[in-house]
Formats: structure tokens, sequence, C-alpha cells
């Protein structure tokens, strides 16, 4: 399993789905699994930039895994975005003899984020959302990087700007570099 983490706009959906495609991965989003629930309340959540609870990640997240054990390998996209949800990760993954082969850490400088955003216009990339979702990138999902790297993980940090191409060969080097050992 690899997991990107990166402040919102950073790319990691576009780098994620690329890397899933070139290697026959599956690509696992919990935005995108929790946009295809019919959950209103969830929903409404996301539409106003904050986190869905942990009881209701863990279950989509619990079913998402247990319908990947035949996959050669996952690339998980915005999850775990806090040091809770990482601790029941590495906890569940037990549970499929499965762990995490590499952290894929997506930098961006700030003005740049903000341009990639306003481009993107995703209906829940409001000013205000976007405020909440980086207050909550730095105080809640960071400090799940520590979490990682001190539980042994390999965390590998990316020069996020450039074409997509370029990028997309940075990530390629580091997650061959943490799959051969
Ligand atoms: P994303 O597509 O990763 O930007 O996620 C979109 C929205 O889904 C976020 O702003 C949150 O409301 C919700 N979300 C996605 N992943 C999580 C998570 N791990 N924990 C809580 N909420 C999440």
């Amino acid at each position: 399993m690899i997991i990107f983490f990166g402040p919102p706009g950073a790319g990691k959906s576009v780098q994620g789905q690329i890397l899933a495609a070139r290697h026959g991965w599956r690509w696992l989003s919990t935005g995108q699994l929790l946009r295809d629930t019919h959950d209103q309340t969830i929903h409404e959540t996301m539409n106003q930039g904050k986190l869905v609870n942990d009881e209701s990640m863990n279950r989509i997240v619990a079913e998402a895994l247990k319908n990947a054990q035949d996959v050669e390998n996952l690339i998980i996209d915005g999850f775990p975005r806090k040091v809770e949800q990482g601790k029941w990760l590495v906890e569940n993954l037990k549970k499929y003899n499965s762990g995490i082969d590499a952290i894929i850490l997506l930098e961006v400088p700030d003005d740049e984020l903000k341009k990639r955003l306003h481009i993107r216009g995703r209906a829940d990339d409001t000013s205000k959302n976007i405020a909440l979702r980086s207050q909550d990138y730095l105080s809640k999902t960071k400090p799940v990087i520590d979490y990682f790297q001190n539980a042994g993980i390999k965390v590998r940090t990316i020069n996020g700007e450039g074409s997509v191409g370029s990028i997309h060969d940075r990530i390629e080097e580091a997650v061959e570099s943490c799959l051969q050992k």
C-alpha cells in the first residue's frame, strides 16, 4: 500500500491515478468514496469543508480494504487525515496481512496551491472551505506523517511543482526505491 499525502490542491488525486494506471494497481480515494455515498449528512459535512467523523470513515475504508484483498497494490488518497485514523489503519492492515510500503508526500508552495484550487473549482472549493481544509491539514493531517515516520514507515517528500509528467517521474523513482527494500 502506498499513501499519498499533501495539502488540498497538491495533486494527490492526479498523481495517484496515474501511478495506479501505470502499474495496474487500485486507486482508492476516500473523498471519492464519500462523494459516491448517498448519505446526506456526509455530503453536508463535506460541503462545509469539514472532516467526516471517524466512525463513518473507518467503516467506509474497512469495506474498501476488504474488497481490495485480491489486488496487487493499493494507492490511498485522502486517508488517514488524523492520527487516530492512522493508528486505526495500521491496526487493521494487520488483519489483511498487509502493510504500508511508502508514504508519498507532495509539497507545493501556498500560492501555487491557491491557483490550482481556483482552477479546479470543485463544489467544496469555496474560499472559506479551502481555508478550513488547509487548517485541518496543518493541525490534524501533518502530525500523521510524524506518527508514520516514528513507526518506521518510509516517507518520501516529493517536489510537487512542474509538469504532471515530471512529478510522476519523481514519484516513480521514490516508489521503486521503497518497494525494492
Ligand atoms: P478530498 O477529495 O480528499 O479532498 O476529500 C473531500 C472531503 O471528503 C474532505 O474535505 C472531507 O470532508 C472528506 N474526507 C475525505 N477523506 C476524509 C478522511 N480521511 N477523514 C475525514 N473526512 C474525509
